[in-house]
């Protein structure tokens, strides 16, 4: 047997995904798209139904002694809508699996669910199901959102033109400097109890970490302007990740330029601080639930003057070229890093 073993992290994540997509193929005539999109298509007549799954377990998504309960059900439910407005849908229903352990009193899951509850009522999904049980190594929580969109609307990563315009909500890095602000304060912390978190200075960034938006306001606004992105992500693994999806998705190669990359002050300047580089922590930073998608250059016009979408390239038919044109001019290729989470099994 021993001969035959093959460690998961070579192949990573995205490698075992698609060994389990080739080893099945799809039977029902309403299953219109499976594996390898932010959500499956389901054909529900005049719609697609929309489904997604996200599952954030302690200890590797998140650290309870600086995540609050709350904000982890919120995260948790914002993360799964993230995935359906990717899909340009709009969220409806959730169920929840919950694993737990008796370290957990009924006031922390009380807690955890006026999160959930929150997040529910913002994007207006309803809670409609789940399952609990007894979980051996502390919090996991599991959540499946079903979502809606009429089926000449649907955004695919799939579906990017050549010259398509590539555009960005928002801003990037920010998650993942909130992430490296909290765990030095743990750090601190930890080293001296006696100190108080230093974090005032950073609330933007650790909001970002602990408090992530799913961008539906602008599916919305998309709507109102009557736009059908031609592709579309969201920005959960970092930038350039994402961007690389959408290329081979598309077959295509993709084109960025440094310059119109949005990374807000506050991100560059504690990036700069921590000595990292501000550009890197925008590509390969995760967690900014940002959506990334492509317009036709025909749709421009209509969202040029949008104060928070950013145009940073454009899609071209050199599959072998995803590549980035830095602040002087250079060309360097995009690296599809990622979250690896196999990294832990190491
Ligand atoms: P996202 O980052 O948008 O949540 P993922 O990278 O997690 O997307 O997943 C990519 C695709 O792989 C999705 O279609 C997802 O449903 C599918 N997928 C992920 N893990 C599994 C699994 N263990 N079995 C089957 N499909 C999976
Ligand atoms: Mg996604």
């Amino acid at each position: 047997m021993a001969e035959n073993r093959t460690e998961l992290n070579q192949i990573g994540e995205f490698g075992l995904i698609e060994r389990i997509q080739k080893q099945f193929s799809l039977q029902n005539p309403t299953s219109v798209l499976g594996i390898g999109d932010d959500a499956a298509m389901i054909d529900a007549g005049q719609d697609y139904l929309l489904v997604t799954t996200d599952m954030l377990l302690e200890g590797i998504h998140f650290d309870l002694s600086y995540m609050p309960l709350q904000h982890l059900g919120y995260k948790a439910v914002a993360v799964n809508v993230s995935d359906i407005a990717a899909m340009n849908g709009k969220p409806e229903q959730i169920t929840i699996g919950l694993g737990l352990s008796n370290r957990f009193s009924v006031e922390a899951i009380d807690a955890l669910y006026s999160g959930i509850q929150a997040a529910c009522e913002n994007y207006k999904v309803d809670l409609v199901g789940g399952d609990t049980t007894a979980s051996a190594s502390g919090l996991v929580i599991s959540i499946t959102a079903l979502g809606r969109v009429a089926k000449d609307k649907v955004a695919r990563r799939s579906t990017a033109k050549n010259n398509d315009i590539i555009c960005v909500t928002g801003d990037l890095g920010a998650a993942y400097m909130g992430l490296q602000v909290l765990e030095r304060e743990k750090q601190v912390f930890l080293t001296n109890p006696e100190m108080q978190p230093d974090l005032e200075n950073y609330e933007y960034l650790v909001g970002r970490q602990l408090k992530p938006e799913a961008r539906m306001d602008i599916v919305h606004e998309l709507a109102e302007k009557n736009i059908v992105p031609t592709s579309m992500i969201d920005i959960s693994d970092g930038l350039a990740s994402e961007l690389m999806h959408l290329g081979r998705n598309s077959n295509l190669g993709v084109k960025i330029f440094e310059e119109n990359v949005p990374i807000d002050s506050m991100t560059y300047e504690t990036a700069i601080e921590f000595k990292l580089d501000p550009i890197t922590c925008a590509l390969n930073g995760g967690e900014d639930y940002e959506l990334l998608f492509t317009i036709s250059p025909a749709d421009h016009e209509k969202l040029k003057n949008h104060p928070d979408i950013h145009f940073i390239g454009h899609m071209h038919s050199n599959t072998q070229q995803n590549v980035m044109v830095t602040k002087q001019q250079t060309i360097v290729p995009l690296k599809a890093q990622g979250w690896n989470h196999f990294k832990s099994f190491e």
